[in-house]
């Protein structure tokens, strides 16, 4: 079956929604050379040549343009693409859009563009998959990394154990097949064979935490009771006088959230969210409250108090109520102490929100906390779907060593590598159901 006769043509904006330079409408499938014969004031265009002219509606000018042509299967789809270069209007771009639709194309549906060209094996499911993080990358570093993936690294590496097993199971079943002719593998060798694999997903599965870790990035709160500076810490870290600070105890009414990009994305929340009461109790109470929650749902919480005013029970119980977490003691406002009492003890992180003190040791201390590695250094990402796929490869594949350790049947050992290998394929997209591909796609925006 070929399966580029199945796909009808679609169409998308592919650039955002809004005001640029230019504005990109893409349509792929069999009708997009005619189409824009239609709509292009220049004819017989040639794949691979960029042709200047003018998008018409019948006797209409709607806009002046760049169309890149590309034919099956040398496209991004793998299918014939015309691609509309131009002005970055909302507007025009609409009324371009428009007319593709009027002459034969259809809506493509979220990150349809991308499916067809794995479903035309332009990519794997790892590089698709990579498209999307690419497109979603929440650093800098993540899309450095998303484009390893797009380069092709995890599928390669999952195709190489693949290659690794399936020699294995060929033997094996060679054996079962003709034994006459053929002998089976030694266990030795199934057994040596066997680990080099595992040993080869144990690294994958080794680089899972800090995927997550660049992936999804951490949330790190600031508690302590008011006025010890946390906003102005806040601040600080985020470079923006954002948060609004007085000398007034509790003027930061509401829970604060701001992301930060620092090689991974941190999500900072400033706790203060005090309401003034004339009831001291019911504010400390609600200081607490405050601290409490936000600490709930941190990955690390920076504990802070005024070490001019020395720690006081109310640090005590809220200090109390984080010490489980990991969490970092600064002690604030260190200016305010004379120089000989300025040092470092017991572990706290001395600094001045004020002076700039200690800052730099506080961001090394985080750094050192929530991400102890080396984005650069990491060959690849993966994601949840594949480190599930590969626990699972994993866990038969520990069934398959366990009985080639027992001398079982050979017969009974292909059974578990065949699902070994099921797995990895699901990885790659070899075997896939529509379920997952629609749990894949539907992530995607239009137009990708
Ligand atoms: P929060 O209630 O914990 O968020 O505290 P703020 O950040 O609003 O700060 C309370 C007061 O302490 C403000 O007047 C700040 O200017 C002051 N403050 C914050 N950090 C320092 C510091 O390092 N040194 C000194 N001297 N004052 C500070």
């Amino acid at each position: 079956m070929n399966i580029l006769q199945e796909f009808d043509t679609i169409t998308a904006i592919a650039t955002p929604i809004g005001t640029g330079g230019v504005g990109v409408i893409r349509t792929s499938g069999d009708k997009s050379f005619d189409i824009i014969e239609k709509i292009f004031t220049k004819k017989n265009l040639e794949a691979g040549r960029i042709s200047h002219g003018w998008i018409v509606d019948g006797g209409k000018k709607i806009d002046e343009v760049i169309i890149l042509p590309f034919k099956a299967p040398n496209s991004y789809t793998g299918e014939d693409v015309i691609e509309i270069h131009c002005h970055g209007g909302i507007n025009v771009v609409r009324n371009i859009l428009d007319l593709v639709l009027k002459h034969g194309a259809r809506t493509a549906e979220r990150g349809e563009f991308t499916k067809r060209a794995f479903l035309n094996k332009k990519m794997d499911l790892s590089q698709a998959e990579a498209v999307a993080d690419l497109i979603h990358a929440k650093t800098r570093n993540f899309a450095r990394q998303s484009a390893k993936n797009l380069s092709g690294v995890l599928g390669e590496k999952i195709k190489e154990i693949r290659t690794d097993i399936f020699n294995v199971l060929s033997k094996i079943i060679a054996g079962i097949d003709f034994p006459e002719d053929v002998a089976e593998p030694e266990y030795p060798y199934i057994i040596s064979e066997f680990e080099k694999s595992l040993n080869k997903i144990d690294k994958i599965l080794a680089g899972a935490k800090s995927s997550d870790i660049l992936r999804q990035g951490v949330k790190i709160a600031i508690v302590g009771r008011p006025n010890v500076g946390k906003s102005s810490l806040f601040n600080t870290l985020l470079n923006v006088e954002r948060a609004i600070v007085t000398d007034i105890a509790g003027t930061t009414r509401d829970v604060l959230k701001e992301n930060l990009d620092w090689d991974i994305a941190i999500t900072l929340i400033d706790t203060a969210g005090i309401r003034e009461s004339e009831d001291v109790g019911k504010v400390e109470e609600i200081g607490i409250e405050y601290s409490k929650q936000s600490a709930e749902d941190a990955d690390l919480v920076l504990f802070m108090y005024d070490i001019a005013a020395g720690m006081t029970d109310e640090d005590k119980t809220i200090l109390n109520l984080i010490k489980d977490k990991k969490h970092i003691v600064i002690a604030n406002k260190i200016d305010l102490l004379p120089e000989s009492k300025s040092a470092a003890s017991g572990g706290e992180i001395l600094i001045s929100t004020k002076t700039g003190a200690g800052i730099e040791d506080l961001k090394a201390k985080i750094k050192e906390i929530v991400y102890n590695f080396s984005p650069d250094e990491m060959e690849f990402v993966t994601n949840k779907r594949q480190q599930d796929c590969l626990e699972k490869c994993r866990e038969n594949l520990k069934l398959a060593l366990l009985a080639a350790q027992n001398r079982e049947l050979q017969d009974l050992i292909s059974i578990d590598l065949k699902s070994a290998l099921l797995y990895l394929d699901e990885i790659t997209g070899e075997v896939i159901t529509d379920e997952i591909l629609n749990n894949i796609f539907d992530h995607f925006c239009i137009g990708k």
